[in-house]
């Protein structure tokens, strides 16, 4: 075999070698970042997820005092709201108009059957009432 041959063809080897490297580094750099682009779509979807459910689960202890059982109090109730009302004026409250129902009802249902908490704009005073710590006279339950 010819020696100049030889080395033309390694040269062009060479060449074609480094057009393939060159080639595959940018196929690289190309599917990374539509990678990187699609991880970003599906953390923005993530976030937007939570802030639309962000329902607590129900209360897992919660005492209403017998003389707070029949307090009435409002709730909206859509997909999200997860707290009563003492006030029907609360501004958290009126946020719900067009996006729920209000609704009335005693202190003891909102909790138990709705799993509610206190709103913490306008029954922030009711925080003992999920409070496991919260000092309660014994006797207190049933008494006025
Ligand atoms: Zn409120």
């Amino acid at each position: 075999m010819n020696i100049t041959l030889l080395k033309q063809l390694n040269g062009k080897l060479k060449a074609f070698a480094i057009v393939l490297l060159l080639g595959a580094t940018t196929l690289a750099c190309q599917e990374n970042k539509e990678l990187k682009e699609e991880t970003n779509t599906v953390e923005a979807s993530a976030t937007e997820a939570t802030a639309v459910v962000d329902k607590r689960p129900a209360p897992e202890f919660f005492v209403v005092p017998a003389e707070m059982a029949q307090k009435r109090v409002w709730i909206c109730e859509n997909n999200t709201a997860d707290i009563f009302h003492v006030k029907h004026d609360c501004p958290v409250l009126i946020e719900c108009k067009g996006k729920g129902t209000f609704r009335n009802m005693t202190l003891a249902r909102a909790i138990e059957d709705y799993d509610r908490y206190n709103c913490q704009t306008c029954a922030k005073d009711l925080d003992f009432i999920y409070d496991e710590d919260a000092v309660r006279m014994e006797t207190g339950l049933g008494q006025q």
